[in-house]
């Protein structure tokens, strides 16, 4: 029986966590969920879940949640530490990291030093603090499986005995699959007018609203190649993005022989999720089969950098390293919630990101606190890019 910390329980990545997990109460135990303001949804699975702990973000939070839920089931705790707490305790065994954003750096962290088994889909974390998130997983031998479709296929394409060197195994390339998000085809002129409702509705996945505005503008795909770069040691060279619109092949190897192996499967979160739960086991996630007959056909492009700049930003962090990565992300996380409160129009995203990568150079990263200033000063200057009228829709 495993004790199952989920942070970021009430999101996209939580539920469907929730989900697998409820298929096999004989190997998982709801120990500690956690949410930021979706309190009548917490309720919800604090009833059904009964954890020992729940995390909220704020006093007031804590204290509706305390009257909803009967005395003495689950203890309330609040903010940073509180998920630090859980991500932390001695009788947690499994943390799923399913916070959007920099807020899931340092509870994800915390897990990394506890030595947990940790599940990462919170990629935000692996792009800002790569080199320390990776020392934090090392030196505390915690074990690290990827959430993400496209890393978690890439992990289940690498050999069991994968050891952090793609030369030393064989390895040629990492082929990251991408859909192209909803504007793959749109007329480029249309851009300029799309709507944070459009830029949120995903061909094939049903996703938070900020990763959905990053499919939109590849940035999610950027994002993952700094992510293959901390999880596999793939250089920049190494790492093809691959668009492929039916996202049935999650992302592909390629060996030094010439052999290409690719994970498929039906566009469905709790695949990768009850893979990385059950490792090296494999359990039922509630996913039907993959109906080949009806998909038909496999469609493969080459990534167009004109029409989706953020790909081209996020190699150009990767090459210039330090707090490069880290500075991109705050940028885009300031940029996307302008664009989902219409304060800024869809190409400003990846201009303001742009332009403050150009402003701030990249520093080196030695401990968090460089990953910590970077990403305030890139959020700094990225408000003030927004608030300039050239950008506002
Ligand atoms: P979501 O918006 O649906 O959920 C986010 C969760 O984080 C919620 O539980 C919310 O309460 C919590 N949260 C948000 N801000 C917080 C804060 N400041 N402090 C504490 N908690 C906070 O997001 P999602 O789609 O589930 O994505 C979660 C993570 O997983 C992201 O990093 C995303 O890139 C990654 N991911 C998601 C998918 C997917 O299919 N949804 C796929 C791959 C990777
Ligand atoms: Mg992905």
């Amino acid at each position: 029986m495993q004790n199952l910390t989920i942070l970021g329980a009430t999101g996209s990545i939580g539920r469907n966590t929730l989900d697998v997990a409820a298929r096999h109460p004989q190997r998982f135990r709801i120990f500690a969920l956690s949410a930021n303001e979706r309190i009548d949804e917490l309720t919800q699975l604090c009833l059904l879940h009964r954890p020992r702990y729940a995390v909220v973000a704020q006093a007031p939070q804590a204290e509706l949640l305390a009257k909803r839920l009967a005395p003495g089931n689950t203890e309330i705790l609040v903010g940073e530490p509180g998920l630090e707490y859980i991500a932390a305790h001695a009788e947690t065994d499994c943390v799923m990291a399913a916070i959007v954003g920099a807020a899931g750096l340092v509870p994800g962290l915390a897990a990394a030093r506890a030595g947990k088994k940790l599940l990462l889909a919170n990629k935000e974390a692996l792009v800002m603090a790569g080199p320390i998130f990776m020392e934090a997983v090392r030196a505390n031998r915690a074990t690290l499986l990827p959430i993400d479709s496209e890393h978690n296929a890439v992990f289940q394409c690498l050999p069991d005995s994968f050891s952090g060197s793609l030369g030393g195994h064989g390895v040629r390339r990492v082929l990251l699959t991408a859909s192209g998000g909803p504007f793959r085809d749109i007329a480029l002129d249309r851009l300029h007018s799309v709507t944070p409702d459009e830029a949120c509705a995903h061909p094939n996945w049903v996703m938070g609203r900020k990763i959905s505005v990053d499919s939109a503008t590849m940035m999610n795909k950027a994002l993952e190649i700094i992510e293959a770069h901390w999880l596999f040691g793939a250089a920049a060279e190494q790492i093809q993005v691959v668009v492929h619109p039916q996202s049935v092949v999650h992302s592909m190897v390629e060996y030094a022989d010439g052999s290409v192996i690719a994970q498929l499967g039906n566009p469905d979160m709790r695949t990768p999720i009850a893979h990385a739960l059950a490792h090296p086991e494999r359990i039922e996630a509630g996913v039907g089969s993959l109906d080949l007959f009806a998909i038909g056909r496999l469609d493969f492009a080459a990534p167009d950098f004109a029409r989706f700049p953020s790909l081209g930003l996020g190699y150009r962090a990767l090459r210039e390293g330090g707090t490069s990565p880290a500075t991109l992300n705050a940028a885009n996380e300031v940029a996307v919630a302008a664009f989902l409160q219409r304060r800024l129009r869809f190409l400003g995203i990846t201009e303001v990101i742009e332009a403050v990568m150009n402003k701030l150079p990249p520093r080196p990263l030695a401990a968090l606190g460089d990953v910590l200033d970077a990403d305030a000063a890139a959020r700094r200057h990225a408000e003030i890019l927004v608030g300039m009228e050239t950008h506002t829709p």
